[in-house]
């Protein structure tokens, strides 16, 4: 049956590439998307010149409606710019290993320190925090409360000795660590409201002090659009390994993601997405892909259309379908998983001797569906199970719960057992599918 159903199904929609009118559509919401998510216009342009282009070679895709299969084709190409060679921090061959966190005032530096200081930590480092932040005061104390925190150690300047040398800090910090075994050192440094030449410096003779392993650009991800501005002149002032984007739980729409990826090649190796130290978290290139498009539930509806071609569940829903072990849930989720494709006489239609079949469903309109839905999800999993079991009891709790008449559970009911016996009837008589019996 599965064969027969899938190519049947190839074969109507398999209507060869997808038309420029198609594509030209949906590259137009995916421009407006990406604008709304605050991704730098040079970026967007660049990006929906490469999605056409992919998407003229496409081939149609039988589960996917063109929009939704230029859909699939941008999300995956989200997915490989920002998770392209995705890569954990590098360490340093001989310990210890040096991370300098850079990037505007706010950005979310100190806290990042502390996070990260947790992260290793718990993977069984032994990371030491240093604070070249001494522009700012309470910024050392700020990353010593981070650090007792995180539980670890904080190296900062003597106090009362007034405004320290960072980078003579730096220096004397590696040296602490290695005494004190340290094999991570965590190097916290100032930043301005804007990007300005001192602070470059500044950043740039700590890391020659202390040759990093790796420098973390620190960016916020609700500055939006200007963080293509900033991660230049971070890029061009101090140079950086990597970024770490913040504040991911605010209401930014993901933007600053792609344009920084985009215009700097590194890699974003982790998001911070919270005050707490725990709100940290490696980054995910899907779920910021999403959170980018705006498009979750078009996303999933996608996975799911994708999902209805999954030969192996095909095949057991074949079987069942045969053997007369048809359940409720499966009932449920065949018609969800139709209801994707547009008119559910379409499917059915498609399966030999379906015509008795195909004029019953086709009375069924898309708000009788979400009726049946209702009544299906107020099953509990054993009656959708054994529907059997479904006595007047039950009928009028079902009813109650999915706010319906008990008429319509005993419709249902009935109806689904009608289905069951027909479609076993069917299968015998073409000999496809079977309990326990070869397909075909
Ligand atoms: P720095 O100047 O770069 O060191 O930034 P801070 O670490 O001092 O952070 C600036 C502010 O942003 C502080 O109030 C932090 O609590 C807050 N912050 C940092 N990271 C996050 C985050 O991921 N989410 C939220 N909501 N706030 C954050
Ligand atoms: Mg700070």
């Amino acid at each position: 049956l599965s064969d027969r159903l899938t190519s049947a199904l190839q074969t109507l929609s398999r209507k060869g590439r997808l038309s420029d009118a198609d594509i030209d559509a949906t590259a137009r919401e995916i421009r407006i998307a990406l604008l709304e998510a605050d991704v730098a216009l040079s970026v967007v342009k660049d990006f929906i010149a490469r999605i056409k282009e992919r998407a003229k070679g496409a081939e149609v895709h039988g589960a996917l409606n063109p929009a939704q299969q230029v859909i699939k084709i941008v999300n995956e190409e989200l997915v490989t710019i920002l998770g392209g060679e995705t890569r954990r921090l590098t360490f340093a061959k001989n310990p210890p290993t040096v991370i300098m966190l850079a990037g505007l005032q706010g950005a979310g530096k100190t806290t990042l320190a502390g996070k990260l200081a947790l992260w290793l930590k718990k993977q069984g480092h032994a990371p030491l925090l240093v604070a070249c932040d001494l522009q700012r005061p309470n910024a050392v104390t700020q990353l010593q409360v981070v650090g007792e925190r995180a539980g670890v150690t904080t190296f900062a300047p003597e106090p009362g000795n007034g405004v320290g040398d960072p980078v003579d800090v730096a220096r004397r910090a590696i040296d602490e660590a290695k005494r004190a075994q340290h094999d991570i050192v965590l190097v916290d440094t100032a930043g301005r409201l804007g990007v300005d030449e001192e602070l470059m410096k500044q950043a740039a003779d700590i890391r020659d002090a202390v040759s990093p392993d790796e420098t973390l650009f620190v960016v916020d991800a609700m500055i939006g659009q200007d963080a293509v501005t900033t991660a230049e002149a971070f890029r061009d002032g101090v140079g950086f390994t990597g970024v770490v984007l913040t504040k991911l739980d605010g209401d930014a729409r993901g933007g600053a993601a792609l344009s920084v990826r985009q215009v700097t090649g590194q890699p974003i190796l982790f998001a911070s997405n919270g005050e707490k130290l725990e709100d940290f978290d490696l980054f995910h290139p899907d779920r910021m892909a999403s959170r980018i498009l705006g498009m979750g539930d078009v996303l999933s509806l996608i996975e799911q259309a994708e999902q209805h071609f999954d030969q192996e569940k095909a095949e057991q829903t074949a079987a069942k379908l045969g053997s007369g072990q048809l359940t409720l849930e499966d009932f449920l989720e065949q018609m969800l998983a139709v209801r994707k494709m547009g008119p559910i006489g379409n499917l059915l239609g498609m399966l030999p001797g379906a015509g008795q079949m195909k004029d019953q469903l086709a009375q069924v309109d898309d708000k009788h569906l979400d009726k049946l839905q209702a009544i299906i999800r107020g099953m509990t999993p054993a009656e959708r199970d054994d529907p059997k079991m479904i006595n007047a009891s039950r009928r009028l709790r079902i009813a109650k719960g999915s706010g319906v008449a008990v008429r319509d559970v005993n419709e249902l009911v009935n109806r689904f057992f009608e289905a069951r016996k027909m479609m076993a009837q069917m299968a015998g008589r073409f000999g496809f599918g079977g309990g326990g019996g070869g397909s075909k």
